[in-house]
């Protein structure tokens, strides 16, 4: 950090000192190999390129992985094909929702594993990633079991010129879209991966998966679990491997049929170019954001500045839809800082496996110098205070306290570009219209809260904000039947409920002449 951003932190405080021990199942899970799943077989990736996997809180190497190779990745593609045609993609849906629980009672089985997994490759705290594991993994594969059955198209008799015409009879079909490429970043791999896997394994795809090279160890569970749930071979296969090479090439492989994407938005770009100029394969895009929460004078202050200082803090702010631009009334504003200061100083930083760890390290010395880049924007820029932050955080591990501007104009750097960290930027507003231009006025539509006891209130800025979502006294809004996804520059397409199901099937009418005619 610069010396200026030294000076203007508090004194260092400690961290929470405890780094427990791996478990020994832990231990013994992680001396095993990781490699790749096509078909039924567990292979090294064949690219000369490895993955080192760090644990980011203790900057210890975890993992070393062989990354696949474009060879690896038509041969998964083709063993997906296979099962599509021969196999999965033949079932009926009653047999395919049998293997969706059989996975939901495995992930439940596992959740303990796979969430400490989860913390020692990605830093999340275990509080947070065993939960991910059950509700947006176990609970997402018995949502969607629940669909397979439920599949249907219509009958109707079409109009023939202005009459209806009882000699025809057409037939809407839904059936699967095919082989779909599933692109996941880093920052909640089992919610992430089961975002895609559930809806389009119910659908009748079968799917190549690629995890992220900055926390890929979940997807061996999900490989694991889904051939003993009985998915016949190649319904999963799975990918490890660099964004730039076998990433790219899912996106322009001609055997893939849809690409399910989440990550930022520079990528989902390249991804949608690269659709577009290969087999035009369908493409849905989980992106950035810059939520905005909207604090209004009315609200129950108590229970508001705890909860908005977590929409951001939470996971260190490496959420997409992390609440990173609090909207404050200006008759509230400073109480409602002097809260989130003091919220933000009391977070417990530290390793994710440490009991009573809030805040966790973020992914990568990369991303921490990224973040203390904007950091520095932050303070160059004209007007906006530093609160809270900007003392260094013990190491190892790629740990940074939550840092809190306030007096921050919607149009600076923090508070239009995505931070993906602890860095919450406080806007003052009076007058309601401009509050929402400003709310708007970024790229990105993903997320964002209201809070006020006023409900009239509330539907009108709800309605007001462009994004996907928007809650009503909580933030995070996130369970297997709601409808997730970005406007504008976060996305498109939905994600989880019955709408994350129809970017895995395709519509088919058959018209039927069913006599001859008087
Ligand atoms: P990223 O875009 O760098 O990487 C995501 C995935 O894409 C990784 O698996 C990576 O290997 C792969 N990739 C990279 N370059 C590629 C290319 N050229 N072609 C194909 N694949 C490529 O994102 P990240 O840093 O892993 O994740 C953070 C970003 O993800 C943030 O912007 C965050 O907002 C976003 N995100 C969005 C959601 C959502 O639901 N909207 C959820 C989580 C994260």
């Amino acid at each position: 950090m610069s010396d200026k951003l030294d000076a203007i932190g508090e004194p260092e405080r400690a961290m929470h000192p405890v780094r427990p021990d791996y478990s020994d199942a832990a231990k013994a899970w992680l001396a095993r190999p990781q490699k790749l799943l096509i078909g039924d077989r567990w292979l090294e990736g064949s690219s000369a390129r490895r993955i080192d996997v760090e644990n980011p809180g203790r900057e210890e190497r975890i993992a070393e992985i062989a990354a696949a190779s474009i060879e690896d990745l038509d041969r998964a593609v083709a063993a997906a094909r296979c099962a599509f045609e021969t196999t999965w993609g033949r079932m009926h849906g009653r047999e395919r929702a049998r293997v969706l629980l059989r996975m939901a009672e495995l992930l439940d089985r596992d959740a303990d594993l796979i969430g400490e997994i989860m913390t020692i490759d990605n830093g999340t705290p275990l509080a947070s990633s065993t939960p991910v594991v059950r509700l947006l993994g176990a609970e997402l594969f018995r949502y969607y079991a629940g669909w397979a059955t439920k599949i249907s198209g219509e009958a109707f008799t079409p109009a023939v010129g202005s009459r209806v015409d009882h000699d025809f009879v057409v037939a809407t079909l839904r059936e699967p879209i095919g082989v779909v490429g599933a692109i996941v970043p880093w920052n909640a791999p089992a919610g992430m991966m089961a975002m895609k896997v559930a809806p389009a394994l119910a659908a009748g795809c079968a799917i190549v998966l690629k995890t992220a090279e900055l926390a890929p160890l979940v997807g061996r569970f999900f490989g694991e679990l889904m051939l003993e749930a009985g998915a016949p071979p190649g319904t999963f296969n799975l990918l490890h491997g660099h964004g730039d090479d076998v990433g790219a090439a899912m996106a322009s492989h001609p055997g893939i049929d849809k690409i399910a994407f989440t990550g930022s938005t520079r990528v989902g770009r390249s991804i949608a170019q690269a659709a577009a100029a290969s087999n035009l394969k369908r493409v849905t895009l989980e992106l950035g954001g810059k939520s905005p929460v909207i604090v209004f004078p009315d609200a129950d202050l108590a229970e508001a500045i705890p909860a908005v200082a977590m929409a951001c803090f939470f996971v260190s702010g490496q959420a997409c839809m992390a609440g990173t631009r609090l909207f404050v009334h200006d008759d509230v504003y400073d109480e409602v800082a002097a809260g989130v200061a003091e919220v933000a100083r009391n977070l417990s930083l530290g390793d994710g496996l440490a009991p009573g760890s809030v805040i966790g390290p973020v992914i990568s010395a990369r991303q921490k110098a990224r973040i203390e880049d904007y950091v520095r924007i932050g303070l160059e820029e004209d007007g906006a205070t530093m609160l809270v932050g900007g003392e260094a955080a013990p190491s190892p591990g790629h740990f940074i306290r939550p840092v809190l501007f306030t007096e921050v104009r919607a149009d600076m750097r923090i508070a239009q570009e995505e931070i993906f960290g602890p860095v919450l930027s406080m806007i003052r507003f009076r007058d309601e219209a401009d509050l929402l231009r400003e709310v708007n006025s970024t790229v990105y539509g993903l997320s964002g809260s209201v809070w006020t006891r006023d409900i009239r209130r509330a539907l009108r800025v709800a309605h007001g904000v462009d994004s996907g979502q928007v809650a009503v006294n909580y933030h995070a809004a996130m369970s297997p039947e709601t409808p997730f996804g970005g406007n504008r520059q976060s996305g498109w397409g939905r994600e989880l409920g019955r709408e994350g199901l129809e970017p895995y099937l395709k519509t088919k009418a058959i018209s039927i002449n069913v006599g001859p005619r008087a």
